[in-house]
């Protein structure tokens, strides 16, 4: 085999660029594989590195524990191979040394690994286990920090863990050590001295043992009224805390049902109450659980700010996608390419149709000479030129109509004959647009949209185990298919405050026999987002 380098080291002289990271395409390192350990920080997925994202958004292997936001796993591009090697409870799925293997057969194949870790990757991650263990194969590997648990569920908590007149220390434990050692290499009378000098103590996998651990610091003389607070799933909207004293923890916790996973913070700085540190859960919608109906296939925007402001975010999605129906017209048109002067593709899905169709008619991409092509959406020129290594003659940034017929039209189209992939089912205002201009248009959709099969079992469960306050309808469509996907339990909805964009999802919402509590002054999404804080807050 190959000794693989890490891929940064091959552009070394370049000066301004450490990384090789801002010039390095995929197909410059393609040829030598690497392995990176990137932490990814502490679940909120904001809060992975700059580096760590690139990294992830480039590499063929992605390869993540159960504590990894899988959020973070949309930025992989979707040909990159995705392995979960999440531990659940003892049951482990794949041991160690099985990881260590994964890992090295994957370099060895000369891919671009990226090892994703929860919080940092050599703080109780055995990141440096794996680190070793493939630099004695020869594979050098590169690590990029991640933010830790520790830190950020405390920050989160409202506790900062060192403070100018509280704590000049801060020691980062474990509270589950290696079952092999027989011996604790924690030495806890030097820890708890530290702690009563102001110092601040900061478990992890300390979760379900916060008896034994705070009996033993107990026994070791730290006073039972020193402040303790337990953090479990920190930065998430999930996120929960109990403040308590050493002597209540485990009592106050287990009272609290806290689960795992959890940090325990001990010390001067967990008794510390201000206002000012709250930001997490002064957010207006924290605690606040929101179920979206959307008939977009991404998530929306109107998620997104209410994610913000702290609301758990439970997105619904009402249709799915499903293959045009005549694949024989796809076909034609794409066999008889030769007749049109310009191809226009609108979308992802409209390139990885055209790259799936070609091989399956016997073409590739030469079958594409003579045609122009134009891509809209830079998204669509980079597939085309990963999964086509077809460079588009046009890229449109814009997805707006009136935008891509312009600059079309600016290429001269008059007379031309277009075909038009759509990533669809879409307005036909781009066609109608380019007919106007003067060209034949031939306009296909590569997908049509269904209702949904389901819903998604988590919102279910929320919606039956009455966990959701609200519901947010952005369409009147978006309506009528939340009720036809609850079917029979659609009286569910009666237990959750219905919000509506404007007065037709209103009236759509009044059909389906129930009340909006909320209709926004300003009908647009920054509307509707007031007028849920606004109802949440009063
Ligand atoms: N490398 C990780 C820690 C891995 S050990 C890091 O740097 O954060 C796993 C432990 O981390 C859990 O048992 C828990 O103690 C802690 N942990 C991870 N994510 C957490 C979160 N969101 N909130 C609270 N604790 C968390």
């Amino acid at each position: 085999m190959r000794a693989p380098g890490w891929a940064g080291y091959r552009f070394q002289h370049r000066p301004y660029d450490p990384y090789g990271l801002l010039r390095l395409t995929h197909d410059d390192i393609n040829s030598v594989g690497s392995v990176s350990l990137v932490g990814a920080g502490p679940g909120d997925p904001g809060l992975i590195t700059t580096l760590g994202l690139q990294l992830l958004g480039r590499a063929d292997v992605v390869v993540y524990d159960a504590l990894v936001n899988k959020a973070l796993l949309e930025h992989v591009r979707p040909g990159a191979e995705r392995i979960d090697v999440g531990k659940r409870g003892a049951k482990h799925r794949f041991s160690q040394d099985q990881i260590n293997t994964l890992l090295l057969e994957h370099v060895g194949k000369g891919k671009q690994v990226v090892r994703l870790k929860g919080g940092d990757p050599l703080l109780f991650g055995r990141g440096a286990e794996e680190a070793v263990f493939l630099g004695r194969h020869g594979v050098i590997c590169r690590i990029v920090p991640g933010i830790t648990a520790g830190l950020a569920a405390a920050a989160a908590a409202g506790i900062p863990v060192t403070h100018r007149a509280h704590a000049s220390t801060v020691t980062m434990v474990t509270g589950h050590e290696d079952p092999a050692k027989d011996v604790s290499s924690i030495d806890l009378q030097a820890l708890v001295a530290m702690v009563r000098a102001g110092g601040t103590a900061c478990f992890y996998m300390g979760g379900a043992r916060i008896g034994a651990i705070t009996a033993r610091l107990a026994e070791e003389g730290l006073a039972p009224q020193t402040p303790v607070a337990v953090v479990q799933s920190g930065t998430l909207p999930s996120q929960r805390c109990v403040r308590t004293t050493l002597q209540h923890a485990a009592c106050d916790a287990a009272a609290a049902r806290l689960g795992s996973p959890a940090i325990i913070v001990v010390g001067t700085v967990a008794g510390i109450d201000e206002p000012g540190l709250q930001w997490f859960t002064r957010r207006a919608l924290f605690g606040q659980v929101v179920v979206i109906p959307r008939t977009r296939l991404t998530a929306s925007r109107l998620g997104r700010r209410l994610g913000e402001l702290g609301a758990l975010v439970l997105e619904a999605p009402t249709i799915r996608r499903e293959p045009a129906e005549d694949r024989s017209t796809i076909n034609d048109a794409v066999h008889g390419m030769s007749q049109f002067d310009w191809m226009v593709l609108s979308g992802v899905s409209a390139v990885s149709t055209l790259a799936d169709r070609l091989p399956e008619l016997g073409l590739d991409s030469r079958h594409l000479y003579g045609v122009r092509v134009a891509a809209v959406g830079r998204a669509t020129a980079a597939a085309l030129h990963e999964r086509l290594a077809v460079a588009a003659d046009l890229v449109v940034p814009s997805l707006v109509a009136e935008r891509v017929a312009r600059r079309l039209a600016g290429r001269g189209i008059g007379g031309k004959r277009i075909l038009l992939l759509r990533a669809g089912p879409a307005r036909p205002t781009l066609p109608r647009l380019l007919q106007e201009a003067g060209a034949q248009v031939t306009s296909l959709d590569v997908y049509r949209t269904r209702l949904a099969s389901h819903l998604p079992d988590d919102v279910l469960e929320a919606l039956r185990g009455r966990r959701v306050d609200w519901i947010a309808f952005a369409s009147s469509t978006t309506v009528r298919n939340m009720v036809e996907l609850l079917g029979d339990e659609r009286a569910l909805l009666a237990h959750v405050k219905v919000a509506a964009i404007g007065p037709a999802t209103a009236e759509a919402i009044r059909e389906a026999g129930f009340e909006p509590v909320v209709q926004p002054v300003r009908l647009d999404i920054d509307g509707l987002v007031q007028a849920i804080v606004a109802a949440s807050t009063s």
